[in-house]
C-alpha cells in the first residue's frame, strides 16, 4: 500500500535519538529549550512552548487566553476534531465558519456574516481558530482586521503548515494571531513521533502555556501566592497537566527542522507533478494562491461531476489497487458527538458539498516519481470504472 502520508527518518534522525538515549536526560533536559528556541528562529516568534501533541497546545492556547464556561470559540468544519474539541474541554460553546469553496479554508466572507449576528445578539466569540487547510494559510490579514473590530482572539492552527509562508513570513509569526499551535504527529510535515508546539510574540501568553504544560507549578518566587518554605520550594497557583514533551522527541524535532527546507521543496516537486500528470482527468487539482508558499501537507483533489456515491466507488478503487487514499475532512459537526449537541447535516453546506468529493492523494517527501505514476494510472482506472 502506497499511504497517503508517511515520515521521513534518515539515519541523522536516528543518530540524534540514540545520542539522547545516553545522556543524562530523557525528558526535561536541554533539548526541549534548543528546540523552542529552534523554532523560534524557524518562525521568527518571540516565544514557544513545547508539548506533547497539537490537541494539547491547542488546549494551553485556549486556557491561556481565558477562555471558559459562558465563552464560545468558532472554527472552521473542515478539519481534524482537535481544532473544535479544545473549546469544549474548556467548558466553552463550539461554533462552525463554512468554507470558502476555492480554498477549501474558513471563508472570511462567511466569518464576517456571521459576526454580524452575533454582534445583534451578543453571542461574539472569544476565540477563532483559522486552520490552514492542507499547509496553505488562511487569509490572515482580512481575519486579523475582523478580530480589531469584533474583539476576538485568534489561535491559528496550523497544524498542516509549518514551513509553509503568507506574504513572505513563515507561518507561526504571530504577526495576524495570538498563538499559532503545530502538530508533529507523523503524518504531519516534521514529527517528533507525538508532539506540537505554541508560539507567540506574547510573554504573558508564553510563561502561562508553560506552567500549564506542567501541573500549573512554578519556581518563579515572584509569582509565588504565598511566602517560599525554602530554596526547594515550588507552588502550584493555577490547575495545569502533564502535557510535556521529552528530550527524545525533542532531538527527533531537532534533526527534523534541519530537513524542513528539504521536505517542503521535495512536496512542492511532487505537487507539480501531480498537476501536469493529473491535467487530463476530470478531477480538479488543488488551488495556488500567490499570498501563501503552502507547506502541501495533503494534495486534495475533488472529483467532476460528483456526488457521495461516485466518490466512494473511486476511494474503494484506489484502495483495491493499493493506493492509501484518503478524505480530509468528515465535517467536524457531522460527527456523532457533534450532532448530539444540536448540529446537523446541512449547517455548513460548502463543507460538505466539498466532503462529498475530496480525495487526498499521497504525498509525502519519499514518495517516488514512479510511485507517483502508479497512483495516477491507478486514479485513471477508477474514474474508467466509475463512468462505464
Ligand atoms: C493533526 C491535527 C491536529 C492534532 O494534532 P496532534 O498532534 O495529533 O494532536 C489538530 N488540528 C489539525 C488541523 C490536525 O491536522
Amino acid at each position: 500500500m502506497i499511504p497517503y502520508g508517511k515520515q521521513s527518518i534518515d539515519q541523522s534522525d536516528i543518530d540524534a535519538v540514540v545520542e539522547t538515549l545516553r545522556s543524562d536526560w530523557l525528558t526535561q533536559g536541554p533539548l526541549v529549550e534548543q528546540f523552542e528556541q529552534a523554532l523560534c528562529k524557524h518562525t521568527g516568534s518571540a516565544h514557544a512552548v513545547a508539548v506533547n501533541s497539537a490537541t494539547s497546545a491547542l488546549h494551553i492556547a485556549c486556557l491561556a487566553l481565558g477562555l471558559g464556561e459562558g465563552d464560545s470559540l468558532w472554527t472552521t468544519p473542515n478539519t481534524f476534531v482537535a481544532s473544535a474539541n479544545c473549546g469544549l474541554y474548556c467548558g466553552a460553546k463550539v461554533d462552525f465558519v463554512d468554507i470558502d469553496p476555492v480554498s477549501y479554508n474558513m471563508s472570511v466572507t462567511a466569518l464576517e456574516q456571521k459576526l454580524q449576528l452575533a454582534e445583534k445578539d451578543n453571542s461574539l466569540p472569544k476565540i477563532v481558530i483559522p486552520v490552514h487547510f492542507s499547509g496553505t494559510s488562511c487569509d490572515m490579514r482580512a481575519i486579523h482586521a475582523l478580530a480589531q473590530q469584533y474583539g476576538f482572539k485568534i489561535i491559528e492552527d496550523a497544524s498542516h503548515a509549518i514551513g509553509g509562508r503568507y506574504l513572505d513570513k513563515p507561518v507561526g509569526c504571530c504577526e495576524y494571531s495570538d498563538i499559532t499551535v503545530f502538530s508533529f504527529h507523523p503524518v504531519k510535515i516534521i514529527t517528533t513521533g507525538e508532539g506540537g508546539v505554541c508560539t507567540t510574540n506574547d510573554k504573558t501568553l508564553a510563561d502561562r502555556m508553560h506552567r500549564l504544560r506542567s501541573h500549573g507549578i512554578t519556581r518563579d518566587t515572584d509569582l509565588f501566592t504565598q511566602a517560599p518554605q525554602g530554596a526547594w520550594d515550588y507552588q502550584q497557583i493555577e490547575l495545569g497537566f502533564n502535557y510535556r514533551i521529552t528530550d527524545m522527541q525533542c532531538a527527533l524535532g531537532l534533526s527534523q527542522l534541519k530537513r524542513l527546507e528539504e521536505f517542503i521543496e521535495l512536496r512542492h516537486g511532487l505537487a507539480d507533478s501531480y498537476d501536469v500528470l493529473l491535467e487530463p482527468l476530470d478531477v480538479i487539482t488543488p488551488s495556488r494562491n500567490s499570498d501563501s508558499y503552502s507547506a502541501l501537507h495533503l494534495y486534495v483533489i475533488k472529483l467532476e461531476q460528483c456526488d457521495a456515491h461516485r466518490r466512494r466507488q473511486v476511494f474503494d478503487a484506489m484502495r483495491a489497487a493499493g493506493i492509501g487514499v484518503n478524505i480530509h475532512y468528515i465535517p467536524v459537526h457531522t460527527q456523532p458527538y457533534y450532532q448530539a449537541m444540536g448540529f446537523k447535516p446541512g449547517d455548513f453546506p460548502q463543507a460538505e458539498a466539498y466532503y462529498a468529493c475530496c480525495l487526498s492523494l499521497p504525498m509525502y517527501p519519499d514518495l517516488s516519481t514512479q510511485q507517483q505514476q502508479t497512483v495516477v494510472d491507478a486514479l485513471t482506472d477508477a474514474l474508467q470504472q466509475v463512468t462505464s
